[in-house]
């Protein structure tokens, strides 16, 4: 039976990778896949991951329906053997249906990988809409690591190396601190860094862990709220 598939976790949990690996596996046994991204950190039209890994993909923008662009392919003599999308937080819940019509009406595997919630623990309306219409979550376990060392569960972002929780639901940066990109809506100072929920909900980076540290004057832990 095909399935829609959401492989969820935290950012820099693998997710891309094992996109890419899934891919791999499947092109070696001669099957075409139709792989889609958005807002990928190597640019427009690409899947990568952080392990230097790319490959071309269509980009899913706003207005694109998924259905129809997969039935177009098909019907203009493509071959779509399963499809991958990549980002899949970013998309809207009626781009989520189109998959599942596609699992559905066209008989096709859907493989789909998304953050789960934002920096501000809320989930992401795509990511929603796929834990609602999933056939399975496969929840990913690559082992993101607070900088405390505990398994990170939650995304923060920072500006300027501070937490912050106010703000845009996407704000285009990386986990490394690496949101030098283009973009007008793309503040330079903007970074991504995944922490354990009691580091979340304290608001401490390794950063500012590291500056509370060396400060004899300040506690090391913020009082919970
Ligand atoms: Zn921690």
């Amino acid at each position: 039976m095909p399935e829609l598939v959401f492989f969820s976790g935290t950012m820099d949990c693998g997710k891309s990778t094992l996109a890419l690996q899934i891919e791999h596996n499947r092109s070696a046994r001669g099957l075409q896949g139709l792989i889609y991204s958005r807002n990928d950190r190597a640019g427009r039209g690409k899947l990568s991951s952080r392990l230097g890994l790319v490959t071309e993909a269509v980009e899913a923008v706003d207005d694109m329906d998924f259905y129809v662009h997969v039935v177009d392919r098909l019907s203009s003599g493509g071959r779509v053997d399963y499809v991958i999308v990549d980002e899949a937080q970013f998309l809207g819940p009626g781009q989520i249906d189109q998959l599942a019509r596609v699992v559905d009406d066209l008989g096709l595997d859907v493989f789909a990988f998304g953050i789960t919630t934002d920096f501000r623990t809320k989930l992401f309306p795509g990511s929603q809409r796929l834990v609602e219409l999933a056939d399975r979550i496969e929840v990913l376990k690559v082992e993101a690591l607070c900088w405390c060392g505990a398994r990170a569960t939650h995304n923060a972002r920072t500006v300027d190396g501070r937490m912050v929780v106010e703000g845009a639901q996407v704000v285009v940066g990386d986990v490394r601190g690496d949101a030098s990109g283009e973009g007008p809506d793309r503040p330079a100072e903007v970074g991504y860094e995944v922490l354990c929920r009691r580091h979340h909900r304290r608001r401490q980076t390794a950063a500012t862990a590291h500056a509370a540290a060396l400060s004899p004057d300040v506690l090391p832990v913020d009082a919970p709220r």
